[in-house]
């Protein structure tokens, strides 16, 4: 007898070769909350826990084929951007997920997760891709969850302080989502980590404890993967991102070192120890 066909859940991404974030810690992140994960991959990073030292960008229409075939075959309950590294790849994939109703206008969830740069401040996005973030794909967002870096290339408001971060979520919020989350976790001399959530009328504050580690990368791409899956299980948009919240802050909690530089959050926390198996591992 098969099994019951799980959610099916979509990331428009890039690949990280160590790993550590990208699309491969959205399937990461997609199996532990029990969805199944698809994915468009817009380019290959040479990457690992030091920081990238290549891209190979897919062409365009191959990354809007992969979206519209896996959409009309196997169907998509909700969907997520991560690197989209250029203005064509942008443009193509706000095309395709028009014609296979993923976004605002159509009933499919969409967060827009707008990826620039790798916290070693490697370049993940052309700077004249960012026009086409703001013009094609947020207005058809359901949610946006830039960090306060990308909050100040897209805005160019420098956020320090929680009135700062609401003022980021309007000028957010006036680009066309229907929702902007403005995370807090880099404000650094806070104790908590205070993410701002801004429909348009009201403003929800959503704190987390800060969690001391060096070890954080994929947190954003782990963040907005678990909120895409809970809204594909049928959650609201504050239900979702409240649960992305729980499930990011125990991922950097289990983050772990790995290679000579920064370690990856963890989604691991999600499985049980007991059911991994142990074969006299090494290393
Ligand atoms: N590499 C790829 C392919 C990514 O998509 C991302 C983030 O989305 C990163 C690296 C950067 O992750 P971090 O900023 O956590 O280092």
């Amino acid at each position: 007898m098969s099994s019951s066909t799980p959610p099916r859940v979509l990331t428009i991404a890039g690949s990280d070769s160590g790993g550590g974030a990208g699309l491969q810690a959205d399937l990461r992140t997609f199996f532990a909350c029990g969805v199944h994960g698809m994915t468009a991959v817009t380019a290959v990073t040479v990457q690992n826990s030091l920081g990238v030292s290549g891209v190979s960008v897919i062409p365009a229409e191959i990354v809007a084929a992969q979206i519209e075939t896996v959409a009309d075959d196997i169907g998509v309950l909700a969907a997520k951007t991560g690197m989209l590294a250029t203005a064509e790849i942008i443009e193509a994939v706000a095309k395709a997920c028009d014609r296979v109703h993923i976004g605002r206008d159509g009933e499919i969830p969409f967060v827009v997760d707008p990826v620039a740069a790798s916290m070693h401040g490697d370049q993940l996005l052309l700077d004249n891709a960012l026009d086409a973030l703001r013009t094609e794909l947020f207005p058809r967002a359901t949610l946006v969850t830039p960090n306060l870096d990308e909050v100040r290339l897209l805005t160019g408001i420098t956020v320090r302080s929680y009135d700062e971060s609401r003022e980021a979520a309007k000028a957010l919020h006036a680009m066309g989502p229907q929702w902007a989350l403005v995370k807090g976790g880099h404000l650094h001399d806070s104790p908590e980590c205070v993410d701002v959530l801004y429909d348009g009328e009201t403003f929800l504050e959503l704190p987390a404890r800060r969690i001391d580690t060096k070890h954080t990368h994929g947190g954003g791409d782990t963040m907005a993967s678990a909120i895409t899956s809970a809204l594909a299980r049928g959650a609201s948009v504050p239900e979702a991102v409240r649960f992305g919240k729980e499930f990011v802050t125990n991922a950097v909690q289990h983050a772990y070192p790995l290679g000579g530089g920064v370690g990856p959050v963890s989604s691991f926390w999600r499985l049980p120890r007991e059911t991994l198996p142990t074969f006299g591992q090494k290393g």
